[in-house]
């Protein structure tokens, strides 16, 4: 009997007003159902936006340290649970082992990033322009934050929005992904069981049109933090428009890697590995274009081709398994059309291009690590974002020609090169059109500390992750005290 599952509003653990369910199943065997969760609506929503605004006038009178110390208790039941969130993560969106307990850890890591900056939050004090005469600018929290997350990083996203959102004093409304309802139960589980106030954090489980076009649209949610698709995206910056919510928008990527003919070419391999099959490519930060300098092109796919086809294939609760399955079949569907449309532009078919049906994989939505050579920039497979095993491989003449083809593309989330040449090096940091940029490192492999975002359509401006996050999820109050006993008119009395 698979485990069933509700909606938490008001610290209560309730059912879907309706009373309708949707099932998850495991995306490496599709006949185990992970768990059964509320098909909440919009009266759903209603409820846990109420709720939230309620806790809101009390939580935002809490102090910040007080707050950053649940954070810290947080970040504690996170490490002592690790293992377990990290097994039923692989078992509700299929990447493997080694990778859920990064996604998990990432949580922790940002819990106690969270719990620190309790104690920092800094404002700034400035002279005043008038004699006896104070001036500050302090943060104050916005109000209720509806938090919406992709099933990619189950974990990791939902801490990187709601733990700077509730530790600077907001409170949440949290609509996972339907295919990871159940890291996500898992979490706010334990940040009740840390100590948080009821109504401080709600999660209200279902789909993106009934359940998040509720909460993008809802007259008392503030704030909205969103990470998904880029067409999602720019619905959800409509929707909210007419309420005039701050909208923190993380959308989709077609990130690349250069490979220079100066470079470590056995690092750069190790690399394009990890960044283009790790999270069977479905990372917003995946390596989807490699950018290989002509010298050593033939060479390079040689050694790429010869590795693609050792990496296994399967189920990542299993300790050899290094690629695991797509995470549903719609986008197993999607990899596989795209391969079709790789051929049908002429795109050369290296490694892969097909589902895995052998023994186990069949139950599964396997596909193979794929790779295209001879790309050209204008072709489909070089622009859109594939969000699966398939690595485009395009050929540049020279170091200029690279950073023009890197930068070829609407997107601009993370990016990469490997070179040994300083010069090279830092004239890329300097041109390359993107959020993130990595020399002799993989595409993928952000730290909770350090600003996460994207330029162009990867997003609408803001950043996660670190001290700049905070910037979102607090308003600036301006501040001043006049203590000389009389009206001071600035600009006026004082020239
Ligand atoms: P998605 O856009 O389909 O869904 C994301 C979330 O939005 C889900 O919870 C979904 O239910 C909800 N949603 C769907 N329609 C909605 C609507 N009309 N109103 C409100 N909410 C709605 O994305 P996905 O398939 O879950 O994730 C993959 C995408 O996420 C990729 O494009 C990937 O690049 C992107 N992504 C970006 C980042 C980043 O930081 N830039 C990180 C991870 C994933």
């Amino acid at each position: 009997m698979a485990q069933k599952f509700q909606n938490l509003i008001n610290g209560k653990w309730v059912d879907a007003v309706s009373g309708r369910t949707f099932e998850n199943r495991n995306p490496a065997n599709w006949e185990e159902v992970v768990g059964i969760f509320p098909k909440s609506g919009k009266e759903d929503v209603d409820a846990a936006v109420k709720a939230a605004r309620a806790a809101f006038e009390k939580w935002r009178l809490v102090p910040a340290p007080k707050r950053g110390d649940i954070m810290r208790t947080i970040g504690d039941l996170l490490v002592k649970r690790k293992e377990e969130i990290s097994r039923e993560m692989t078992r509700e969106m299929g990447k493997v082992l080694a990778e859920t307990r990064g996604d998990v850890q990432e949580g922790i890591d940002t819990a106690y990033y969270a719990a620190t900056e309790g104690r920092r939050l800094f404002g700034h004090t400035v002279p005043s322009e008038l004699p006896n005469k104070f001036a500050m600018a302090m943060r104050v929290p916005i109000g209720v934050a509806g938090i919406i997350t992709p099933w990619n990083f189950p974990m990791a996203i939902p801490t990187w929005k709601m733990f700077p959102a509730i530790l600077s004093g907001n409170t949440c409304v949290f609509k996972p992904a339907t295919d990871t309802p159940k890291t996500a139960a898992m979490l706010v589980e334990i940040m009740m069981e840390a100590g948080l106030p009821e109504g401080v954090v709600n999660i209200v489980h279902g789909g993106g049109s009934e359940v998040g076009n509720a909460i993008t649209s809802h007259p008392d949610v503030d704030l909205i933090s969103f990470t998904g698709s880029t067409g999602v995206g720019k619905q959800i910056s409509r929707d909210s428009s007419e309420t005039l919510k701050r909208v923190s928008l993380e959308l989709g990527g077609k990130n690349a890697q250069i490979v220079l003919a100066d470079a470590d070419l056995d690092l750069a391999l190790e690399a394009v590995l990890w960044g283009a099959f790790g999270t069977t490519g479905q990372r917003c930060t995946a390596t989807s274009r490699l950018i290989l300098e002509e010298k050593i092109y033939d060479k390079f796919i040689a050694m790429l081709v010869d590795r693609t086809n050792k990496l296994k294939l399967g189920d990542g609760l299993l300790p050899d398994s290094q690629v695991g399955p797509c995470v549903n079949e719609g986008q197993r569907k999607s990899v596989q059309e795209y391969v079709q449309i790789g051929k049908n532009e002429g795109a050369k078919l290296l490694a892969g291009g097909n589902f895995a049906t052998e023994g186990a994989l069949a139950k599964g939505w396997f596909h193979q690590p794929t790779i295209f050579g001879d790309v050209t920039p204008e072709m489909r497979l070089a622009k859109e974002e594939i969000f699966g095993p398939v690595l485009s491989v395009i050929r540049a003449k020279d170091f200029e020609e690279s950073i023009r083809i890197l930068n070829n593309t609407e997107y601009g989330l993370s990016s990469s090169i490997f070179t040994t040449d300083v010069n090279k090096a830092f004239t890329a940091v300097r041109d390359i059109q993107a959020g993130i940029t990595y020399i002799n490192a993989a595409t993928i492999g952000a730290e909770a500390h350090l600003p996460f975002g994207g330029v162009k359509k990867t997003g609408n401006g803001h950043r996660e992750g670190g001290w700049t996050v905070y910037d979102f999820y607090t308003e600036w109050k301006a501040v001043y005290v006049d203590y000389s006993g009389k009206l001071q008119r600035a600009q006026i009395d004082n020239y």
